[in-house]
This record gives C-alpha cells, sequence and structure tokens, in this order.
C-alpha cells in the first residue's frame, strides 16, 4: 500500500521570470514561447513518487494577480496562507528579479508558516549567454538563509522536476 501526501505549493517572483512556464513543465510537460499571461489564478496538481510507498500530491498556486500585490499589503498572505511550500522564481537574465526574489523571501521568513519549505529557483538557463545572476552570488544568498537553490530552464525542462523532487523529500511525511 502506496501512502499519499498532500501539500499546497505557491510560485512567487517578478512579472515574466517564467513561474507559469515552471509549472506548465512541471505538470504537463510542455513549454510555449508565446504563452498568455495567467489571469486569474491557475490551480494545478501533480505528483511525485519518491518510491514505491509514497507519492507526494502537489496543489500548484499560480496566480498572476499576486505580482501587483505591494509587499506586506494584505493580499499577499492570502495567496501563501496555509502554504507548506513555495517555489521563488527570478530569471537569471534580470538581476532586478533577484531583488524581488530576496525581497518575497523576506516577506515569507515574516508571514508565513515557519515551516514552510522554500526553494529559490533561477530560470532561463537556455538563454545563459545573457546572465546577469552568477550561481556564486545566488548560492551564496541561498547558503545565508538556508534555502534550497536550484537553477533551470522551463524551455528545456533542465533541473525543472529537480526542484520539486528535492521540495518533496525536504516536507513531512507522516
Ligand atoms: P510568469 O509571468 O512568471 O508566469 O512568466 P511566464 O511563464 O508567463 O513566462 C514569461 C515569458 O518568459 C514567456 O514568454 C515564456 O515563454 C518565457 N520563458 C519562461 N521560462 C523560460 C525559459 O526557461 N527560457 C526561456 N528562453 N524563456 C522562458
Ligand atoms: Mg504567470
Amino acid at each position: 500500500m502506496s501512502k499519499q501526501f498532500q501539500f499546497k505549493l505557491v510560485l512567487l517572483g517578478e512579472s515574466a521570470v517564467g513561474k507559469s512556464s515552471l509549472v506548465l513543465r512541471f505538470v504537463k510537460n510542455q513549454f510555449d514561447d508565446y504563452r498568455e499571461s495567467t489571469i486569474g489564478a491557475a490551480f494545478l496538481t501533480q505528483t511525485v513518487t519518491l518510491d514505491d510507498q509514497t507519492i507526494v500530491k502537489f496543489e500548484i498556486w499560480d496566480t498572476a494577480g499576486q505580482e501587483r500585490y505591494k509587499v506586506s499589503l494584505t493580499q499577499a498572505p492570502m495567496y501563501y496562507r496555509n502554504a507548506n511550500c513555495a517555489v521563488v522564481v527570478y530569471d537569471i537574465t534580470q538581476a532586478s528579479s533577484l531583488d524581488k526574489a530576496r525581497t518575497w523571501i523576506r516577506e515569507l521568513q515574516r508571514q508565513a508558516d515557519p515551516s514552510i519549505v522554500i526553494a529559490l529557483c533561477g530560470n532561463k538557463t537556455d538563454l545563459a549567454v545573457r546572465r546577469q545572476v552568477t550561481q556564486e552570488e545566488a548560492k551564496k544568498y541561498a547558503d545565508e538563509e538556508g534555502l534550497m537553490w536550484f537553477e533551470t530552464s522551463a524551455k528545456t525542462g533542465e533541473g525543472v522536476s529537480e526542484v520539486f523532487t528535492a521540495i518533496a523529500k525536504k516536507l513531512p511525511l507522516s
């Protein structure tokens, strides 16, 4: 008999860093260069099988609106209320998007459930020729904050399943 565990996962980060594309890659193994922006909230589920006995089901919350929320105003906590895990995404070709990611992480550290599992994710590694955020800088910050850190390309799929598997392994399974 296998056991299934369910967790709420939220995506956070600046607009256009590839949050919805990461979800689309993880859930449907698809990518769309001309994908329309999320309108309202998108709610998707996907499972990760850790071993024959253990299945982790993610309820994934991806919205367009949260990008416009002013940090520490009242709406943002609604979005990550009861979240067990968060993927905070930046775009490796946009230095400003790492600053935005840091802001979201501070917000989560202040307001979210203290047991929340946070992964920092540098997306668009297929555009490494335009890289503005070094791996060293991002890794150092993640280490200082005690966060998991990954680089991904939603376009090629590189690193995407690893993010969700690593989160699944960090969640309390009991
Ligand atoms: P969101 O606003 O954070 O949800 O970002 P989207 O998922 O809507 O992506 C914004 C734009 O970046 C779209 O044109 C995507 O096709 C593109 N994009 C997303 N991920 C990648 C990636 O890994 N590589 C490249 N080259 N483009 C990407
Ligand atoms: Mg989106």
